[in-house]
């Protein structure tokens, strides 16, 4: 689960971390009074987004001008003009895709005079199943391109949980950036505070881009991205409450609400499968006969009739979605639950593009004379390779 920059930096806030004073706002009346508080003489207007690269952003629409996402102010009035610009309009930015996203919420924070600005972020590593560190001279940059082009300037290194974060880690961090003296001891505390804010609060992912030396010689965190671990949200109300469901995929959402496995993907082939692996092997296969996935959907084990309408409604609702594949190994699942979900959903919301159904296993035989009674005009296929070749056909509108 992603939050926005401005409930990070509270989060962060809570640990001790340096973070710049800033006021969430969501309408242009709070922004003289947000504006008044911080003082000045420099604001920055920061567009609200789940998603990265504002600063370098382009707007929609004309009146919000060419400046990008992230904008200096330098008068209350300047703030006003800004907030009033940004507010309501949709920022497109390199991770946002061409669609962008609608600014509904406007973090304005203390301006930093900024001296250096370096690249600081902590992640799960599945490698060593350790929290890591990655740090980089190059700040406010795509690290991913630092990594591609100057990769000699990344240092990572991983942190023992038996232990836990040591003084050396600190140094480590201070060294990599060529920080001495009272900036290195600010950068140690802050790699321990950071750990500790990732640890207890069970992020997936910390990153600070930039991280900043300003020019009065302080540590501070100027951007802040965090993602928690889905699976441990349960014990975090505090985490959950920060969720902004608009930023979300609503195909999305609603499927977290029947426990589905889904998420939304680019292609135009709805697909039902059981297991991850198989939804995996399904999705590989309908790019090797030339389409592309719409989804990735495990219905899973034990799933009920009424778990499988959801998710082939889920579908079906999806614009994109030009056919449907539903490929079915019943193990656990049973080919008649699915066939009988399947039945339900279209009898509710009805069916405008071609189905292709491959059961097997368990029930086999009563899934294939549930659907072959129901009247409902199905494709059905023999195997998976049968499957994937039949609904590519169906949707190219080729024999
Ligand atoms: P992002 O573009 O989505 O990563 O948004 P950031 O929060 O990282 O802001 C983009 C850039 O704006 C940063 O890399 C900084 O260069 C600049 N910026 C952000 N806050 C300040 C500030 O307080 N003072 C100055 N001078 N620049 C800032
Ligand atoms: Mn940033």
């Amino acid at each position: 689960m992603n939050i926005h920059e401005y409930q990070a930096k509270s989060v962060l806030r809570e640990f001790g971390v340096p973070v710049p004073r800033g006021v969430p706002i969501f309408a242009l009346d709070e922004a003289e009074a947000a504006a008044k508080d911080l003082g000045g003489p420099v604001w920055v207007v920061k567009s609200q987004i789940h998603a990265g690269g504002r600063g370098k952003g382009t707007f929609k629409e004309a009146q919000a001008g060419e400046k990008g996402g992230v904008r200096l102010a330098r008068s209350i009035d300047e703030v006003k003009a800004y907030v009033e610009q940004i507010l309501g309009n949709t920022l497109v930015t390199v991770q946002t895709g061409p669609a962008g996203r609608q600014v509904n919420r406007i973090y304005l924070e203390d301006g930093s005079n900024i001296a250096k600005e370096f690249y600081l972020s902590l992640l799960v590593d599945r490698v060593t199943s350790r929290v890591s560190f990655v740090v980089s001279t190059e700040g406010g940059m795509d690290i991913e391109e630092v990594a591609h082009k100057t990769p000699e300037r990344i240092t990572t290194f991983s942190v023992d949980p038996a232990t836990g974060i040591m003084p050396h880690h600190g140094r480590t961090v201070a060294k990599a950036l060529d920080l001495e003296g009272d900036l290195a001891k600010q950068v140690g505390t802050l790699v321990g505070q950071l750990y500790t804010a990732f640890v207890s609060k069970d992020m997936e992912m910390l990153e600070i881009n930039p991280l900043i030396v300003s020019a009065e010689g302080q540590i501070r965190c100027l951007d802040a991205k965090i993602s928690f671990d889905s699976n441990a949200l349960y014990r975090h109300p505090d985490v959950v409450a920060l969720r902004d469901e608009g930023e979300e995929d609503a195909k999305e959402i609603e499927a977290s609400k029947y426990d589905l496995n889904y998420i939304t993907l680019e292609g135009t082939i709805g697909c039902m499968v059981n297991g991850a692996g198989l939804a995996m092997a399904t999705m590989d296969i309908i790019k090797l006969y030339g389409a592309a996935p719409a989804n990735f959907l495990d219905v899973g084990g034990g799933a009920t009739k009424e778990k499988v309408a959801a998710a082939f409604k889920i579908i079906t609702a999806d614009p994109n979605v030009k056919g449907i594949l539903v490929n079915i190994f019943g193990g656990i699942m049973k080919c008649d639950v699915i066939a009988e979900g399947v039945i339900a959903a279209v009898k509710e919301v009805g069916l405008q593009v071609p189905l292709v159904v491959r059961l097997e296993g368990t029930n086999v035989d009563l899934g294939k004379k549930i659907i072959g009674e129901s009247g409902l005009n199905v494709i059905s296929a023999d195997d998976l390779d049968d499957a994937a070749q039949k609904i590519v056909a169906a949707v190219n509108g080729t024999p």
